[in-house]
């Protein structure tokens, strides 16, 4: 019987949302999920480390990587360029794990484009204000930075349209639970279990 390839899984939503938290809490859920560490340009916050949440990579080594064609996405986001490094997410997919991009809307839009078979969730807080609270609340960026990704938050918004599923982001704990049932319903789609069918009735001698 083939080895079903895994699911692309795109998550956006608004800096400050909590996709790093609810990604976290459903990491804890399944062992059947590999987070795709993405480049970036910008600096690391109080407590992340390079080749866990990000490479943090200078401008001169995140072009080279464009150059040289290693992107299977990437955008520039309130300043800083970001990339999906395609390599390994294709061997975490050809090796049957499902592959989680937690990405900006205009990098999603590119790996609609290019996949359209991956599963696009947009996530958000129960609202705008809450949003503010919790990029207070992370204390990792100044007034005017706040202001720029609340600004951006109405902006991208106006993508969602774009995105398979919406999950409202009240409870960490929920919103991976509700996360973690779309992964398991998208897997049992006619079109990646269809083979099943066909090999049964290659193989039915009853015939
Ligand atoms: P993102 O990855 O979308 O930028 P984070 O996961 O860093 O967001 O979360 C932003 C802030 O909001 C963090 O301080 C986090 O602890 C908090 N947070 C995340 N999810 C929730 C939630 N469901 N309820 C309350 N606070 C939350
Ligand atoms: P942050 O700086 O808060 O970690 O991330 C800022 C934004 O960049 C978030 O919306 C996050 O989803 C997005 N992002 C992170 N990695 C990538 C990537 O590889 N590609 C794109 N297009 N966006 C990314």
């Amino acid at each position: 019987m083939a080895t079903e390839k895994g699911a692309l899984i795109v998550l956006s939503g608004p800096s400050g949302t909590g996709k790093s938290t609810v990604i976290r809490a459903l990491l804890q859920l399944r062992d059947d999920i590999r987070f795709s560490i993405s480049a970036t340009t910008r600096q690391p916050r109080a407590g992340e480390t390079d080749g866990v949440e990000y490479y943090f990579l200078t401008h001169a080594q995140f072009a080279a990587m464009l150059d040289r064609g290693e992107f299977l996405e990437h955008a520039e986001y309130v300043g800083n360029y970001y990339g999906t490094p395609a390599g390994p997410v294709e061997q975490q997919l050809a090796a049957g794990y499902n592959v989680l991009l937690d990405i900006e809307v205009q990098g999603a839009s590119q790996v609609m484009a290019c996949r359209p078979d991956a599963v696009t969730v947009f996530l958000i807080p129960p609202s705008f204000e809450e949003l503010e609270r919790r990029l207070r609340a992370r204390a990792t960026d100044n007034e005017p930075a706040i202001q720029g990704r609340l600004a951006k938050a109405r902006e991208e918004y106006g993508r969602a349209h774009e995105y398979d599923h919406i999950v409202v982001n009240d409870l960490a704990e929920s919103a991976a639970r509700e996360l973690d049932a779309i992964i398991t319903a998208e897997l049992s789609r006619r079109e990646r279990r269809y083979h099943y069918i066909l090999e049964a009735l290659e193989g039915d001698k009853t015939l």
